[in-house]
């Protein structure tokens, strides 16, 4: 098994993190911002989402139907706006952070219909959505696609560099990383 200390090699760790992607990382940070002495170990599976996922802090536009499972993911979209600067803070590094929103570009009769299903849905959570008219959208995008004349704006919605953040997370445990304490291996 590879093994990747996240706080340092020495003492044993208080914590041992089975999984090195993104949330693996950020739970070691946690750990090591609350004092515990943690290490991260990955076999380095074959198929780890982290590397892969596009970085998008979407619960909107992710049609999540289950109410409370759309709630969590809001309040962890509020979460990045203090952990995105932190990271990149205690990393010295950039995680490529946006909140600048979402669009969603209305392609087909069809997909107005979903997309009138998200902006209801958004409505209902107390989130922001607006439909963009031609116009609006040639504003905010003028290299669009031809053809495309309408969208609706989610401006809560968030995305990171997920590569990024996972590498600031690692950075950031180590930041955070006890000092060790010489003698014996376990004295402190
Ligand atoms: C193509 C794609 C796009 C995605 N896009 C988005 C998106 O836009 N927005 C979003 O929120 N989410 C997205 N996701 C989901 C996203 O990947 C997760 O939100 C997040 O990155 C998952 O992190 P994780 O740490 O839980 O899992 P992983 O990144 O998979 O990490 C798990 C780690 O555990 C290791 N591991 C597993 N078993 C063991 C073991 N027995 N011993 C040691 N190590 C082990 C693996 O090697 C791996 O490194 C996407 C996923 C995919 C695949």
């Amino acid at each position: 098994m590879a093994r990747r200390a996240a706080s340092g090699s020495g003492p044993r760790p208080d914590v041992l993190v089975v999984g090195g992607g993104l949330i693996g990382l950020l739970t070691a940070r946690e750990l090591a911002l609350a004092g515990a002495r943690v290490e991260v170990v990955d076999d380095r599976q074959e198929g780890a989402a982290s590397p892969n996922a596009a970085g998008m802090i979407a619960p909107v536009a992710e049609s999540i139907t289950d109410q409370a499972f759309a709630r969590m993911s809001i309040r962890s979209r509020d979460l990045w706006r203090d952990l995105a600067p932190a990271l990149e803070r205690e990393s010295g590094m950039s995680i490529d952070y946006d909140d600048s929103g979402s669009l969603l570009p209305v392609l087909d009769p069809e997909g107005r219909k979903v997309l009138d299903g998200i902006r209801a849905r958004a409505l209902d959570l107390g989130e922001a959505a607006r439909d963009l008219d031609r116009g609006e959208l040639a504003e905010l995008v003028p290299d669009l696609r031809p053809g495309i004349e309408e969208a609706l704006l989610l401006p809560g919605e968030h995305r990171v560099d997920n590569r990024l953040a996972a590498t600031a997370a690692a950075a950031a445990t180590r930041h955070h990383r006890r000092p060790a304490c010489g003698g014996r291996e376990g004295a402190c």
